[in-house]
């Protein structure tokens, strides 16, 4: 089943062309890698998926309903499709607890059954202590406020999770550790990810379909193992020379 829709999305600030017009399907349980430098245009991708952003040409369709940018209100969208950051510490609010952190989008989405049990298992799933919902922020390490931030994002029991270079923030030896859970989580809860990396090393451990953006083109696209194997673009090439050898 086709989950996202893209026909001829563009967009541009100013004279930047941030993504330059690109057509794409996501299909349920073909997880998609978004590779490239920084400022290639990934993010901006994701924000058209998402309607944060609204789209200077073409159209996003999820499910077959167009995404309508700045409409409020739990729509299909809003609970099936979760976003992951890099930095867990600067979208965690620190006033709120855990549990109050996981709890919210729960809230916000008006996800019926008891709210309490649902934070309980979105913990459990990331391997963290439920007894921690009463903790702060600041009293986590790196790599379990991730773990939240996961947590938050799969408590409303999403189909489609998008992390946007989750693992960046982190120091190598957690990187590992927060790679192997999107990685269970993907085959346990049959979740769909939409992975933007500048590492085509993290995409090939999560993402069955590959599309290697550069200066807002997208210049290749296939399964990952084809970008890997036979990669066509010079920039494609580049980047998997770039892969640091992660002890996967
Ligand atoms: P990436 O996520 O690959 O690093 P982005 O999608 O964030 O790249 O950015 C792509 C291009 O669009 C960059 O040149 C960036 O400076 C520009 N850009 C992104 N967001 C904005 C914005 N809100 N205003 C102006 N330019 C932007
Ligand atoms: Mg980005």
């Amino acid at each position: 089943m086709d989950l996202f829709t893209l026909e001829h999305v563009s967009k541009r600030y100013g004279d930047t062309v941030a993504l330059a017009p690109v057509d794409l399907t996501v299909t349920e349980g073909r997880s998609l890698g978004i590779i490239g430098e920084s400022g290639s245009g990934k993010t901006t991708l994701t924000r058209l998926m998402l309607g944060l952003s609204v789209p200077s040409s073409g159209t996003v369709r999820y499910l077959d309903q167009p995404v309508v940018p700045g409409r409020y209100g739990p729509s299909r969208l809003r609970r099936e499709v979760q976003l992951v950051l890099q930095d867990p510490f600067a979208s965690l609010n620190p006033r709120m607890t855990i549990g109050q952190i996981i709890a919210e989008p729960l809230r916000l989405l008006h996800v019926p059954g008891n709210r309490r049990e649902l934070v309980r298992r979105a913990m459990k799933e990331v391997e963290l202590d439920p007894a921690w919902a009463s903790r702060y922020p600041h009293q986590l390490s790196g790599g379990q406020r991730q773990r939240v931030a996961i947590a938050r994002a799969i408590a409303p029991n999403p189909r489609v999770l998008i992390a946007d270079e989750p693992v960046s923030a982190l120091d190598v030896s957690v990187r590992v550790t927060i790679l192997a859970l999107l990685r269970s989580l993907k085959e346990r809860i049959g979740l769909t990810l939409v992975v933007v990396s500048h590492d085509l090393g993290i995409v090939q451990h999560l993402c069955e379909e590959t599309m290697v953006l550069v200066s807002g083109r997208c210049v290749e696209r296939g399964t990952t193992d084809q970008i890997l194997h036979r990669p066509v673009h010079p920039a494609t090439r580049e980047l998997i020379a770039a892969v640091p050898s992660l002890p996967l």
